[in-house]
């Protein structure tokens, strides 16, 4: 399919390009049709001359033993034991009246006819011979080549001529086929290219961090010269991470709309189609007129949808025509220097499944995280959308934004859309809180299918949670460091989180382990310490701490009593375990017991702590998000020393 969509390309391209193209339908015409007509023509000729026989006249059996007993006959010959060639005395040719026309052809037979059956044929020349006629058939046999080469060349001819003449008629560009060999080129209309976009940053709310770091970007956009001239590299490509209605496709059009420059917008799930080669050569298609617009931005939504890695997709179908359009992103990110003025800014929610090869210094170095607004972003993004809203009177944002825990900036356009919507439902003037209020509910109504709705009991739950395992992290020396702590729902399940800086280690000491364990346990702690009560919140921290249990135990050998043994290699096996029964419940008995000496050690911790665990908890509650320094500000410096080689954080 590749291959024709580019003849039917070049063709198009010769046309108007240069005054004589081989390749220019016109001349693809008669060229193939005269050879057409020289081969035909030498088909008949080679049939012409190995079958000189055909101008014999025909006759019959019985006629021509009347012949040879008028003894006229010369000679016969017997052809593949089917037909008769008869050669008549040339002073007895005058005889016939059949041959006075073919004079001139006196080396061929004269007459020839069909041999029914070859023993009455043999039968009958006996008789002939026994009555006194000189009579000696000569038998050949020729190869007959010219009628099976022609029986499968025929159709074959047929079908290239046909296939021409399809070709030139959707190369021409009339007719409905036409679009099936341009597939690789259509959707260049998708390609969003206002040359005026006119986002700016102001549009987009909240997002500070993200706006700093494109910042750079449109410096570069706007001025390249100032970079290349100082050999200074720009990133090519831009990768934004975070879920989907963050703003992701908005950053990346206010980057545009700052700079001054086109706009390209197109979605990962644009280039996998059913056609094999269609999406390498849409890839190929988008770069070209990228470069030819340059400078601009290049934003390909989802790219997760061909970005897959490679291996890991391997089970699934379609995965070849994936990997080539891959490959090809791959080669035109290669392709163009920076100094190109095209930036190339991709929007992910999976950047885990992405391949490695497009994470690469030179290609989508820069990633940037969009996490879900926090209570101040939600406000800001309420005040923008609000701006193209007529309300009665002032709106109250701050208690929108409270409202409204876990929407992401998509949801709160909605709701400012909806309460629009549903004024104007009212025949009103202007929208109302009430129309805020009713739109809240619609919208956290459609949004509970997708991302759970928590009511604010459950919220202070989640705040003492994490504040548990922030808290516990915070005092036990071997906990990785802190780098922020939120409760801000994160996708499908996870009620907020606390994150660490992880240190690349490859071995890990015991107590590194306890006191990982106890900080996992920190969370269910400190609920069971100020409510007295656990939740099934915890359960995926449960999961975690019994699995490092059992591997500390069966994998490392960490327990004295269990002893210096390591089940992982053996238990590959799962039909038998390596161990006996007794070792099993042993097993079993001091992984509970660990676990229950962490739990407790977290418990005493937040407890001695209890004043540092309620302030972390309530400002959480508040403000939603933490990072390290608002922390420090609230209860102090972490107790410990970091190692400088370890600490690497931007704050
Ligand atoms: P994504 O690409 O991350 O899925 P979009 O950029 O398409 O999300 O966002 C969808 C809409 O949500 C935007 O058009 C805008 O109206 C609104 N939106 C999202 N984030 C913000 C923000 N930070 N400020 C203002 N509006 C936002
Ligand atoms: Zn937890």
């Amino acid at each position: 399919m590749s291959t024709n969509n580019n003849i039917s390309k070049n063709n198009k391209q010769g046309k108007n390009k240069k005054p004589f193209n081989p390749k220019d339908p016109k001349n693809v015409k008669t060229n193939t049709f005269w050879v057409y007509g020289l081969v035909i023509l030498g088909i008949m000729a080679i049939q012409l001359f190995l079958y000189p026989s055909d101008s014999s006249k025909e006759t019959t059996f019985f006629k021509f033993i009347e012949m040879v007993r008028n003894n006229d006959v010369k000679k016969v010959e017997v052809i593949n034991k089917s037909i008769a060639n008869v050669y008549i005395k040339k002073d007895k040719k005058d005889k016939y009246e059949e041959l006075k026309d073919r004079k001139k052809d006196i080396f061929g037979p004269d007459f020839s006819f069909q041999i029914g059956d070859m023993r009455t044929f043999d039968q009958e020349m006996m008789k002939l011979k026994k009555e006194g006629f000189e009579i000696d058939p000569i038998l050949k046999t020729k190869q007959d080549w010219v009628g099976p080469i022609l029986n499968w060349l025929l159709p074959i001819i047929i079908l290239i001529g046909l296939w021409m003449f399809l070709m030139r008629r959707m190369g021409a560009g009339g007719g409905p086929g036409s679009q099936i060999f341009n597939i690789g080129k259509s959707r260049a209309a998708l390609f969003d290219k206002n040359a005026k976009v006119n986002i700016s940053f102001k549009d987009v709310a909240g997002l500070k961090e993200a706006k700093q770091e494109v910042m750079e970007v449109v410096d570069f956009l706007k001025n390249p010269k100032k970079y290349t001239n100082l050999g200074g590299k720009i990133p090519k490509g831009v990768l934004l991470v975070g879920a989907p209605g963050t703003g992701k496709t908005l950053l990346a059009k206010a980057v545009a709309g700052e700079a001054d420059v086109p706009f390209f917008s197109i979605s990962g799930s644009d280039f996998v189609e059913m056609f094999v080669g269609v999406g390498a050569s849409r890839v190929r298609d988008l770069f070209k007129q990228a470069r030819e617009k340059a400078p601009c931005i290049v934003f390909i939504d989802e790219i997760d949808a061909i970005g897959r890695s490679r291996s890991k997709g391997a089970l699934q179908g379609g995965n070849d025509e994936r990997e080539n359009t891959l490959n090809q992103l791959l080669v035109e990110m290669d392709g163009f220097k920076t100094d190109a003025g095209v930036i190339l800014m991709a929007a992910t929610n999976r950047p885990d499944v992405l391949d490695s090869a497009l994470l690469r210094p030179g290609r989508f170095d820069r990633q940037i995280g969009i996490d879900l607004p926090d209570l101040k972003e939600r406000k800001a993004i309420f005040e923008v959308h609000l701006k193209d809203i007529k309300s009665c009177n002032e709106v109250n944002t701050s208690y929108l934004a409270e409202m409204t825990p876990g929407f992401a900036g998509a949801d709160i356009a909605n709701v400012c859309n909806e309460a629009a919507l549903v004024a104007a439902r009212g025949d009103k003037k202007c929208v109302e809180m009430e129309d805020f209020n009713y739109a809240l509910d619609r919208v956290i109504g459609g949004m509970e299918k997708r991302n759970k709705f928590i009511p604010p009991k459950e919220k202070r739950t989640i705040a003492y949670h994490e504040a548990g395992h922030a808290i516990c992290g915070w005092f036990l020396e071997n906990a990785s460091p802190l780098i922020k702590v939120t409760i801000i729902p994160r996708g499908m399940g996870t009620l907020g989180y606390a994150q660490y800086l992880p240190k690349e280690e490859y071995i890990v000491k015991k107590e590194q382990l306890l006191d990982r364990m106890c900080m996992t346990l920190g969370g269910r702690a400190a609920e069971k310490n100020t409510f007295d009560k656990i939740s099934t919140g915890a359960q995926n921290d449960l999961d975690q701490v019994t699995q490092m249990a059992y591997s500390m135990i069966t994998v490392y050998g960490m327990d004295e009593k269990v002893g210096n043994v390591s089940f992982h290699a053996m238990s590959k096996d799962s039909f038998h375990k390596p161990y006996s029964e007794k070792t099993a419940s042993m097993i079993d008995e001091r992984v509970r017991e660990l676990i229950n000496t962490q739990f407790e050690r977290a418990k005493s911790l937040l407890k001695e702590k209890s004043k540092e665990l309620e302030l972390l908890a309530e400002r959480l509650l508040e403000k939603e998000v933490l990072i390290k320094s608002d922390v420090e500000s609230l209860i102090g410096k972490r107790p410990f020393p970091i190692p400088a080689h370890e600490y690497h954080e931007e704050e």
